[in-house]
């Protein structure tokens, strides 16, 4: 059974930082994540994709509003929103992997799968073939973000209702689309999507 000084569940920003500051300090130490790639919320489905789509859009919209002004005419502009989504995957891949990079590079063991408590000192880890395996940690950082909560009778189908993780890879422009929610995720995503 391995043994750590230190483990962290989950590898978002919380939890990828923790784990390299961890090492630097000389703890052994390992970081737990349920889905294949590194980075939480953050980099595979929030900051980092949106800013992507925020950035293509914004070319998009600068070629039919503002280019003219500066002498440059453009014919049979049109968005290409697929291309712009595997861009965006393309961004994300190197954002991850830059974290997993992190890891080795500060010698932090990375353990795919869902970390629970056996009990204060043990962690299991079940991968999602179901294998289970222990591991004991003295000190566990608990860094598993948070989940979004809906209105009840309004839970998204990902179809007509989606989340900001489904508007992340639409594959057409919608006609016309309502962001519930003026925070940060609606306005970005709204300013894409208006664009
Ligand atoms: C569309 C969008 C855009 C955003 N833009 C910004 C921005 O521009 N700037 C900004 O500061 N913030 C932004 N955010 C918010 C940001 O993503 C979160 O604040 C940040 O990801 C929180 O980090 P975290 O480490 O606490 O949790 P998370 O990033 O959610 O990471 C938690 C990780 O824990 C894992 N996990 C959960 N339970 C377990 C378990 N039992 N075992 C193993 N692993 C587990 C999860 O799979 C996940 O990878 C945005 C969010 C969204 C959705």
């Amino acid at each position: 059974m391995s043994a750590y000084q230190v483990v962290i569940i989950g590898s978002g920003p919380g939890g990828y930082v923790a784990a390299i500051r961890s090492a630097q300090l000389g703890f052994k130490t390992a970081i737990i994540e349920k889905y294949s790639t590194l980075g939480g919320t953050c980099l595979n489905v929030g900051c980092i994709p949106s800013k992507a789509l925020l950035d293509s859009s914004e070319h998009f919209f600068n070629a039919k509003h503002n280019f003219e002004a500066h002498g440059i005419a453009l014919e049979n502009l049109k968005a290409d929103l697929s291309k712009m989504v595997e861009r965006k995957a393309q961004v994300v891949k190197q954002t991850c992997e830059g974290v997993s990079y992190l890891m080795k590079k500060n010698k932090i063991d990375v353990f795919q799968g869902k970390g629970s408590f056996i009990d204060a000192t043990h962690i299991e880890i079940t991968a999602e073939n179901g294998e289970k395996q222990t591991i004991t940690a003295e000190k566990t950082i608990i860094a598993t973000g948070s989940k979004p909560n809906y209105f009840p009778g309004m839970e998204p189908d990902k179809k007509r209702i989606i989340t900001s993780t489904e508007a992340l890879i639409l594959q057409e422009i919608p006609k016309r689309m309502t962001v519930i929610g003026g925070g940060v995720i609606g306005l970005e995503l709204g300013s894409v999507y208006a664009r």
